[in-house]
């Protein structure tokens, strides 16, 4: 029988790719050679310092930006903003001169929502990241942490089966952070959605993936890989998980993996 080729069966898979920045002689090498793939309903977080190319293997999933060399495929496709994935950015990048609902709105009618639909399918958006009742608020009236609740919540509008966050927490308060990792984190193992997230903390690394593949810069590049084991299935309660002694040992294991990572072979 003919071996599957992964890249049928798994929701986002990078191979070999390479991303040069700029022309010719005055280009930067941003990744080289990366390969990663996550299967369905796999939460796989990408950690690394800033500048190892964390954004730019997100963009690639995102067909925002192609690949110099390699092949990326989502849903076993080459990637086109908007179609398989929803992408969620550390600044929520909403329309100042639109409400939170009409943000929302603006996405279901893109993504071809009937206008006399989006009215209902927009409150429960909200209502599944904790906004039910503020379609009406203007962005600017909104906290930073609710900011990014309709930044998620305009990225589920297109019910991809592959979200891809790129540090989504990073200019958030301590404890806003906190709830909005455990909420993602719920929302994902409910829904069975597929997650790509970028961070520099290892704390957000080690409770939110399944997975987590540490990058080193340089041209950045994957150098080591963790999977986590912690508990996953619907229900979980993420709060207790965070005080377990399971979640401290792995933070601190990924941490020192980390640590080494950024030192590079030659301090060893
Ligand atoms: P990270 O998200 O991990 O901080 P990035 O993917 O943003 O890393 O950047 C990786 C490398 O590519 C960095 O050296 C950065 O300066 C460079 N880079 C990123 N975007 C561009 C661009 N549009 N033009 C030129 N260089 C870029
Ligand atoms: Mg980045």
């Amino acid at each position: 029988m003919p071996q599957a080729d992964p890249r049928d069966t798994d929701d986002i898979a990078l191979h070999g790719i390479t991303v040069r920045y700029g022309r010719a002689k005055a280009s930067v090498t941003a990744v080289e050679d990366v390969s990663l793939a996550a299967r369905p309903g796999e939460f796989v977080v990408l950690v690394g310092p800033s500048g190892c190319g964390k954004t730019t293997l997100l963009r690639i999933a995102a067909g925002f930006v192609t690949a110099s060399e390699g092949t990326a495929t989502v849903r076993g496709e080459a990637p086109v903003p908007g179609r398989a994935t929803g992408v969620v950015f550390q600044q929520s990048r909403l329309f100042p001169w639109r409400t939170a609902g009409g943000n929302i709105a603006f996405a279901l009618a893109r993504q071809g929502v009937p206008r006399e639909l989006r009215a209902a399918r927009t409150e429960e958006l909200l209502a599944r990241v904790g906004l039910a009742g503020t379609a009406g608020r203007r962005t600017w009236e909104l906290s930073g942490g609710q900011q990014q609740r309709v930044a998620i919540a305009r990225a589920l509008a297109g019910e991809p089966q592959v979200l891809l966050m790129d540090e989504p927490f990073a200019a958030l308060d301590a404890l806003t952070r906190e709830r909005l990792q455990e909420e993602v984190r719920t929302l994902a193992a409910a829904s069975g959605t597929t997650v790509l997230f970028v961070t520099h903390s290892a704390e957000e690394a080690v409770l939110l993936g399944s997975r987590v593949l540490v990058m080193a810069a340089g041209p950045g590049r994957i150098v080591a890989e963790l999977e986590t084991g912690l508990e996953r299935a619907a229900g979980t309660d993420v709060a207790a998980l965070r005080g377990s002694a399971e979640f401290s040992r792995l933070r601190g294991e990924l941490a020192a993996v980390m640590r080494e990572a950024a030192l590079g072979p030659a301090a060893g």
